[in-house]
């Protein structure tokens, strides 16, 4: 069964793990460690002849456009991380409905026009029960499909007091109706309750052994398994963050030096590819 492998293309000092220590206002001046990163992440996947979704920030797109129709070029999925990385559940419609739309504008500009975007991810996968208006504007927006689904948390317990998924949301990819499907990042159920662990910082954490078996537990369920991760997380030369708390770092950095072996290792196993391809049959219906 083929895999969803999708990237979400920031700076790590967008990351929520730095967001106490890092003021928005200090974005510009930080050194830019994304184009470097991603190409890194590009260069893997072409080695493995594998192709992924790339949600990218707009306020990347805006600066780095070449970058996205490098992503492009090389046969992968634009998809949208929003413009500003700020959480869903902390904007009002209208302001997400301006981040989006601005994002969007961002990587049409960058591909020199239509974009053929048909999926967003909401930063830190901040869909609640306090935001699924959300998926309302995405309709508005033409888009097709969202990924901003963990439904592992929706007390923030295990991130920090970051809240994931909503009551009653399942595993698996759904049709939301009007056109929009959700496909929720994979979890594994387990003692009772939901655990994110094919991607990010678990993929980094848990051992590789632990990822294979959570991908072939979800295959068994007869579903594709979605993958994320994000190009900081290949990125061992991160400049230190001073003043980051020690579980925010530990959190961004746990064995980052080992994320590209391990990928590679994965992608060499199984088949992965970009969500609109692995999800061609629901998107066609
Ligand atoms: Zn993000």
């Amino acid at each position: 069964m083929r895999n969803a492998l999708t990237i979400d293309v920031e700076e790590y000092f967008q990351a929520h793990a730095y967001e106490k220590v890092i003021d928005r206002r200090d974005w510009e001046r930080l050194p830019a460690r994304v184009v470097e990163n991603t190409r890194r992440l590009l260069a893997l996947l072409a080695e493995n002849r594998t192709h992924a979704t790339f949600f990218v920030l707009g306020w990347v797109a805006e600066r780095h456009p070449t970058l996205v129709a490098e992503i492009a070029a090389a046969g992968h999925e634009i998809g949208s991380h929003g413009h500003a990385h700020e959480l869903l559940y902390r904007q009002t419609r209208d302001e997400f409905a301006s981040d989006l739309a601005r994002s969007l504008a961002a990587i049409r500009r960058a591909l020199g026009g239509a974009d053929g975007v048909l999926g967003y991810r909401a930063p830190g996968f901040s869909l609640t029960d306090a935001s699924l208006w959300a998926l309302d504007v995405l309709r508005t927006h033409g888009l097709r499909y969202d990924s901003s689904l963990q439904p592992v948390d929706a007390n923030g317990a295990l991130r920090g007091g970051k809240r994931t998924g909503f009551s009653g949301a399942g595993r698996f990819a759904v049709r939301l109706g009007a056109g929009l499907w959700e496909f929720p990042v994979s979890t594994v159920h387990f003692a009772g309750r939901n655990w994110p662990v094919a991607g990010g910082g678990w993929f980094r954490l848990l051992p590789l052994a632990v990822t294979r078996r959570a991908i072939a537990r979800i295959n068994a369920e007869g579903q594709p398994a979605i993958v994320y991760l994000h190009p900081w997380e290949l990125d061992p030369d991160e400049p230190p963050v001073p003043g980051a708390p020690a579980l925010s770092r530990f959190r961004h950095r746990v064995n980052v030096d080992r994320t590209e072996a391990r990928l590679r290792l994965l992608l060499a196993e199984g088949e992965f590819g970009p969500l609109r391809q692995v999800f061609a049959a629901e998107l066609a219906s």
